[in-house]
């Protein structure tokens, strides 16, 4: 099949980039999630000819991502993988609120074999803004889609391409809220090509997936919370979780992995019981140096809700 055959496949799940507002000139008091993924591609004049194949388009769900749902994760999730695995499809783009971009990022890569890219994108402002970004946003997220070699997924926001793994929001407001921190991001779109400054994320083993088929829409997924090590910390809430049947805890930790004296007693009072504890940085930028001899195992390089992630899936098996 040639190249230019192939089509690319935009799923939509609402967010901002599909929200609208009473006025055309108010940005935060919108309703997100409010338009179809196809009426939001049919306002963007030259994405069908940037995509260089036919665009398909299919709503998977219409929230605020401040909402999203182990339920939806999973339908995009084993979508996802239909698409990687049809010849005739070139790549993914998913349409997503900003709050939890980096979460379905990090899920997605995590279960993915994503040997094409998947590419999601977003919008600070609403689609009734004066100036919404969606539209532009939508026009790279479809150039990265259809570039050739691009693989991994990857968000595109505000020109830059950033990987599943380093990027975070950072900014409640701005048109661009994103970081990759200390990482920077893996490139930039510029006129509808890609300037790639680092190299296109290693592909996954994608686990987690093959669980998911086997399991109901509406299977409760592994109980995992986040507790947070601050001053003034006490070890009550992770001995009330422990009570409750908390499966796994993510701790953000203070600077290099360290945690309140009051709170690790509870947290290795959790783990003698079995309960899974793994400690992430509260800190946006670097990642966890070994600290050899630390009975809390470390997950270097996530952020606390990505390694929330990570251990909700490695639970599920
Ligand atoms: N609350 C919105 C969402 O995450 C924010 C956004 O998309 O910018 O769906």
């Amino acid at each position: 099949m040639q190249v230019s055959a192939q089509k690319i496949v935009v799923l939509g799940t609402g967010g901002t980039i599909a929200g609208t507002a009473a006025q055309a000139g108010d940005n935060i008091g919108y309703t997100a999630a409010q338009v179809g993924v196809g009426e939001l591609l049919a306002a963007v004049p030259g994405l069908q000819a940037l995509a260089g194949g036919p665009l398909v388009v299919e709503q998977v769900a219409q929230i605020d991502s401040k909402d999203m749902e182990h339920g939806v994760w999973r339908a995009l999730a084993l979508r996802c993988a239909e698409c990687l695995a049809d010849p005739a499809v070139r790549g993914v783009v998913i349409t997503h609120g900003t709050d939890t971009i980096e979460e379905t990022a990090w899920f997605l890569h995590s279960v993915l074999d994503a040997t094409k890219p998947v590419v999601l994108t977003c919008a600070m402002r609403p689609s009734t803004a004066l100036v919404p970004d969606g539209p532009q946003n939508l026009l790279d997220a479809v150039a990265v889609a259809a570039s050739t070699g691009a693989q991994g997924v990857v968000v595109v926001a505000a020109g830059a391409i950033h990987g599943a793994q380093r990027v975070q929001k950072v900014h409640p407001y701005r048109v661009d809220p994103f970081s990759s921190g200390d990482a920077g991001p893996l490139g930039w779109v510029e006129e509808g090509a890609v300037r790639l400054v680092q190299g296109w994320p290693a592909v996954s083993q994608g686990k987690g997936l093959a669980a998911m088929q086997n399991q109901t829409a509406d299977a409760p997924w592994p109980w995992v919370e986040l507790v947070v090590s601050h001053a003034g910390a006490s070890g009550r809430a992770v001995d009330a979780l422990v009570r409750d049947g908390v499966q796994g805890l993510v701790v953000a930790c203070t600077g290099n992995g360290t945690l309140h004296h009051a709170l690790e007693a509870a947290l290795l009072r959790a783990q003698a019981v079995g309960v899974r504890v793994v400690r992430a940085t509260r800190c946006p930028e670097g990642q966890l140096l070994p600290t050899p001899g630390n009975a809390l195992v470390a997950a270097p390089g996530l952020s606390p809700v990505k390694a929330r992630i990570s251990l909700v899936l490695d639970l599920l098996g």
